[in-house]
């Protein structure tokens, strides 16, 4: 099978080019993003692999379709940036639904506790030998209370890290999940009792700016939200608006409604055009990165793993067990 990878980086190759040596792939890395410019360059092949920010919509599934492209391998759970619908009859969607629910709900601790006791800002002052603590407050997470959006994978592993802190967790889900350390309760008493707030379900219709004006006002001031899981969930001009009326704590942002473009890139030396970021990134409490929850070695193996057994499976007509179906799509 002749792969068209897109989007890559150093670090996929570390994972992809062994393993597909393994399956007797062929794999042509492209450092560029999949979008309408660089579509034609799948011709070719039969498969093309790629990550969250890159996108397929409806003009290119066409496209795809007329160059006798059989699947679009994704490299992520979320498929939020695939027309599925689109897809349907002409070209096989396939997605690693699971790699390492750990790595994400870890880095979302991590967020949570940097926006929260501030420990980047303390490493810059001390290498300047400024011992100064003016400014670097945080709170006790022990005993407040936590409110977890989506208890999927993501969402209960994070639960669990939350009860290791002996935090109270409330969560919300549209489809409960049994046994977890957490108490169910409706979206609205969610927002309106939890001094932190963690976003882990997926970006659809449904859930769309699910934190918006409306939402923040519900929340406690003071409240920490940290979204590890779409930008989309957040609408952004809000959040801004909260920001600046000082209704939070602390926000950590792994994910930006607009990100595509701009994270995974080194662009140090432009002039960013996107107001609503720049504006981001002066408050002293808001924490931005770059789409990093998953970056770890297990998940990358994993993720590589998925990937390739998928294209795997296709090419031999095995049960495609990770397809993405129109009933999931949004
Ligand atoms: P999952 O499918 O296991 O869980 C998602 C949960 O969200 C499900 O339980 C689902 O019922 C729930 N849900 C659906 N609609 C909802 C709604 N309207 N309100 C509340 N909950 C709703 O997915 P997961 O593996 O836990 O991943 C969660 C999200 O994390 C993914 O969709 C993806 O966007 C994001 N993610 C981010 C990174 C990262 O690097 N930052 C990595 C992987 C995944």
């Amino acid at each position: 099978m002749k792969i068209a990878f897109y989007g890559t980086k150093p670090y996929d190759r570390i994972w992809f080019e062994p393993m597909a040596k393994e399956y007797g792939f062929d794999i042509h890395f492209i450092e560029a993003a999949c979008n309408q410019e660089t579509i034609f360059m799948a011709k070719g092949h039969d498969a093309i692999c790629i990550f969250v920010n890159d996108y397929v919509d409806a003009a290119m599934i066409d496209e795809l379709y007329e160059m006798n492209v059989k699947a679009i391998l994704l490299r992520s759970a979320g498929f939020n940036n695939v027309d599925v619908k689109a897809a349907e009859d002409k070209i096989v969607i396939l997605r690693v639904p699971s790699y390492s629910p750990e790595a994400v709900a870890e880095f979302t601790m991590a967020m949570l506790l940097t926006v929260n006791r501030l420990t980047h800002k303390a490493y810059n002052r001390t290498r300047d030998f400024n011992m100064s603590l003016n400014g670097l407050m945080g709170i006790d997470l022990y005993e407040k209370t936590a409110g977890v959006i989506g208890t999927g994978k993501i969402g209960q592993a994070m639960i669990r890290i939350l009860n290791g802190f002996q935090m109270h967790v409330i969560c919300y889900d549209p489809f409960p999940a049994g046994g977890l350390e957490a108490e169910y309760v409706s979206l609205e008493k969610l927002f309106k009792s939890s001094d932190i707030i963690s976003l882990h379900c997926p970006l659809n219709s449904d859930t769309r700016h699910i934190i918006n004006r409306e939402t923040i006002n519900m929340m406690k001031k003071g409240v920490y939200l940290v979204n590890t899981s779409r930008g989309g969930l957040i609408e952004t001009e809000a959040l801004i608006d909260g920001l600046l009326a000082g209704r939070f704590g602390g926000v950590g942002l792994d994910v930006y409604e607009e990100e595509e473009g701009v994270f995974y890139e080194d662009r140090s030396s432009d002039i960013i055009t996107d107001d609503n970021l720049a504006r981001l990134m002066t408050f002293p409490n808001v924490l931005v990165t770059s789409h990093m929850g998953f970056f770890t070695r297990e998940a990358m193996r994993a993720i590589a793993r998925t990937t390739l057994e998928n294209a795997y499976a296709l090419e031999n007509g095995l049960p495609l067990v990770n397809q993405v179906g129109t009933e999931s799509a949004t």
